[in-house]
């Protein structure tokens, strides 16, 4: 058996995985667990190395940045994979639909994160959320002209407005919240609206708006909140998050959209047990505090303690909507992108 899970991990190792450094590389051996992670490997290794230091059990991460999901499929039952890492609602959504999970009840994970932050049924769990904020111009934007994700649309905009590709899952997480908050139609005329007030055509990521906006292209854009602690790391691009205030949209409504980066039991998971000891270090107090301070991100769990730029920022109000809800109204928000022809 554990020749089999070594000879199959080693195998995944050499066919699937972009980017794997050879010290990552590892062996799988009995009561160790095996990760498949989308998420990149600065990011979680931190937290596996404490987790492994307090059990002494080891964690395998493979980096993949696509073709996780078909490869859980073609693996079947002989999947050496344990645990799935991934950011965007989307993705795990799509891995519990495709029935690559299985349902994890215990409470150490469960209680720790709040239900519109994980699978009704315990097939995927957030870990960490993440605000799609706006970013203004400080030289050109004045405080208060921009309250809301609805304002983006407003002619006011009109060339000044930057934001990448329609179609990337942050992007479509956000159509998808403005499609269940008000239905079909109403989301599609703010979309055309929003994309009449582009200053160009959708590109580049979400840092790529911040830097447009300091050279002048354009005055507002949307990113992920964790960007500007990047951004704020980074000699080169310091000034892009200098030339921006950070807007949390909606604080008079329903509250920021959220979307989440989180985890899976899959559904054949060789090392279950152990699994379910790292799910639930990383729901912990400890484990969450960990992802806050490295990695910038927002914690589930009620109560860990902010980074400094989150506290200077200060508290603001969520959007509760159920992410489930947002998961279902991908396809639509997809097709609205195509229909409004966002991208062209
Ligand atoms: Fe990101």
């Amino acid at each position: 058996m554990h020749v089999v899970l070594l000879s199959t991990f080693r195998l995944i190792l050499s066919t699937l995985l972009v980017g794997v450094s050879p010290s990552s590389v590892l062996a799988s051996e009995p009561g160790e667990i095996n990760v498949y992670s989308y998420r990149k490997p600065q990011l979680i290794d931190p937290m596996f190395a404490v987790f492994t230091e307090q059990t002494s059990i080891r964690v395998n991460s493979v980096f993949a940045k696509k073709g996780m999901l078909e490869r859980l499929k073609s693996e079947g039952r002989n999947t050496p994979a344990d645990l799935v890492f991934t950011v965007d609602i989307g993705r795990l959504s799509d891995i519990k639909d495709a029935g690559l999970t299985q349902a994890v009840s215990a409470a150490a994970v469960q209680n720790n994160i709040p239900a519109h932050y994980r699978d009704s049924e315990g097939h995927w769990f957030g870990l960490t959320t993440r605000a799609r904020i706006i970013v203004a111009s400080k030289d050109r934007v004045g405080p208060g002209e921009i309250l809301s994700y609805e304002d983006l649309a407003d002619p006011k905009w009109k060339g000044r407005i930057c934001t990448r590709s329609g179609k990337h899952p942050y992007m479509v997480a956000l159509i998808a919240s403005m499609i269940a908050h008000h239905g079909e139609a109403a989301a599609k005329a703010w979309l055309a609206g929003v994309k009449n007030n582009l200053a160009r055509k959708p590109q580049g990521n979400d840092r790529a708006q911040v830097k447009a906006i300091k050279e002048g292209v354009c005055d507002l854009a949307v990113i992920n909140h964790y960007y500007m602690a990047k951004m704020l790391k980074d000699p080169e691009q310091v000034p892009w998050a200098e030339s921006v205030n950070v807007i949390f949209p909606n604080q008079d409504g329903r509250g920021t959209h959220m979307n989440v980066s989180g985890m899976a039991l899959t559904r054949h998971a060789p090392n279950k047990n152990n699994a379910l000891k790292l799910m639930a270090f990383l729901a912990s107090d400890q484990g969450q505090q960990m992802y806050v301070q490295e990695n910038g991100e927002y914690p589930v769990k009620a109560g860990i303690p902010w980074n400094d730029l989150q506290k200077s920022w200060g508290p603001f109000k969520e959007d509760a909507l159920n992410l489930t809800d947002v998961a279902q109204n991908r396809a639509v928000a997809i097709r609205l992108a195509d229909e409004v022809r966002y991208n062209n």
